[in-house]
């Protein structure tokens, strides 16, 4: 069975929005699936692309309204999934992939079983983490701090996922996500398991 939903997990820092991008331009069918968040916007983010950014009280709303179909409170902030986005996905049988933290990825796979491919992006190590993070400067060193704390319990859920990728060669990881992801989305049965790329 084809699998129309790609949901990519990591710790942050750990490689998922460049695995994410990878695809995107590699399958022209494949849509982003942009979250709603209140958390600051960043250097280089555009609003409506990489996430719809909203007030806590507008956030609220949306989840009153029923449009949310998954959210988490992750680092003081609110992130959730837009079901108009999912809809997209389902209805129109178009490929979409998610960028959700671990507890996002299985409330995915709750609401469609039969529907999603979990990917975990794992970094070959902590401390390669902590420098991709310091390297990446686009957090302060709080909120660093915070962000590896929150990846050992991340960490702790990889084995939930259909496909751990370990990035550590960034083409390897590549390779191997494009591969996995061509087959679920041909409907051949991805072998779940660990790979090291
Ligand atoms: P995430 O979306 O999981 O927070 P990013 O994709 O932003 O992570 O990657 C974090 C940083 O590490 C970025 O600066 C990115 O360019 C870099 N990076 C990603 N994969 C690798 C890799 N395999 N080797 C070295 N640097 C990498
Ligand atoms: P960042 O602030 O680095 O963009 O994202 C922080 C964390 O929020 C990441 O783990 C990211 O995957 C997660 N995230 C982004 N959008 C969503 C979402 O819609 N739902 C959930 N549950 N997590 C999300």
């Amino acid at each position: 069975m084809k699998k129309h939903l790609i949901v990519l997990s990591a710790p942050s820092g750990a490689g998922k929005t460049t695995v994410a991008r990878h695809l995107l331009a590699t399958f022209p069918e494949m849509r982003f699936s942009v979250s709603a968040t209140t958390r600051a916007i960043r250097d280089g983010e555009v609003d409506g692309r990489d996430y719809v950014f909203l007030s806590r009280d507008e956030f609220r709303a949306a989840i009153s309204r029923g449009d949310l179909i998954e959210y988490e409170e992750i680092f003081g902030n609110y992130y959730g999934t837009m079901r108009s986005q999912v809809r997209a996905g389902i209805e129109r049988g178009d490929f979409v992939i998610f960028d959700v933290d671990v507890k996002g990825a299985l409330s995915l796979r709750s609401a469609f079983p039969d529907d999603t491919l979990l990917i975990f992006v794992a970094p070959p190590s902590m401390d390669v983490l902590e420098r991709r993070l310091r390297d990446r400067h686009t957090e302060t060193d709080a909120q660093i701090a915070q962000r590896l704390a929150r990846a050992e319990m991340e960490m702790a859920h990889r084995e939930a996922f259909d496909v751990v990728l370990v990035n550590d060669d960034l083409q390897r990881t590549l390779d191997a996500a494009e591969r996995i992801v061509r087959e679920a989305m041909m409907g051949s049965p991805t072998q779940p398991g660990l790979f090291e790329a």
